[in-house]
């Protein structure tokens, strides 16, 4: 795996490229803006960790920049503002995670491992399985036109199931993905959750999306259970 660094922090980049190696994931570091550019122009990397406050070039025009060029990559980007009104334009933009400053490194290193794992991706904004429709700006989420009022967490659980239609969701996947380095060991905590969600994504509807798939985890269809 191969993974760009592109932050003007020295002191942050040496740190983080330094772990991620311990990791064995190649780390190239581009220390401003420009570089930075150059260096995810001329390689085809397996994810970008990008700051965005930059010199010489911002990593909100990177990351756009990136995205006309290549869908595939994985862009994990650095704040150090909490601001949504940032967070929804990179999203728009095409990142595909979020770390806000500072932060520390078993963190970072969780969202790298989801981001690499969980391979090519759907970066619409609006997300749809039959009638349910998820909003990833918003965060707001409809079935049949109705809106359904979700936790963060249950709706952290849910995008990431409905971004995964078809796929078999392990629950460690789902932990892994939905939950960070703070979780600390109940397994079942998948089960409560999806329990929760089954109670207000499915349980109105004669057509349930959520489908427990025994011995291994879940996964989400609208095609007739069998
Ligand atoms: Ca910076």
């Amino acid at each position: 795996m191969r993974l760009l660094l592109i932050e003007d922090e020295k002191k942050v980049a040496d740190f983080v490229a330094r772990g991620l190696r311990a990791e064995r994931y190649a780390v190239d570091v581009a220390y401003d803006g420009p570089s930075g550019w150059e260096m995810a122009s001329a390689h085809e990397y397996d994810l970008i960790i990008l700051d965005l406050m930059l010199p010489g070039l911002s990593g909100t025009e990177i990351l756009r920049r990136v995205r006309k060029k290549s869908d595939a990559v994985a862009v994990l980007v650095l704040t150090a503002r909490d601001a949504t009104a940032e967070k929804v334009e990179n999203f728009e933009a095409g990142a595909d995670d979020y770390l806000t400053k500072p932060f520390a490194f078993a963190e970072l290193l969780v969202r790298v491992k989801a981001l690499l794992r969980r391979g090519p991706v759907n970066r619409a904004n609006v997300l749809h399985l039959g009638d349910l429709e998820l909003d990833r700006l918003s965060q707001q989420v409809r079935r049949a036109g109705k809106r359904i009022e979700l936790t963060s967490k249950e709706y952290a659980l849910l995008e990431y199931l409905v971004s995964n239609v078809g796929r078999v969701l392990t629950r460690t996947m789902i932990i892994e993905h939905v939950w960070d380095e703070s979780f600390e060991g109940l397994t079942n905590i998948v089960d409560v959750y999806v329990r929760h969600l089954r109670a207000k994504v499915d349980d109105p509807h004669p057509a349930k999306l959520i489908r427990t798939v025994r011995g291994v985890g879940y996964c989400m269809s609208d095609e007739p259970e069998p």
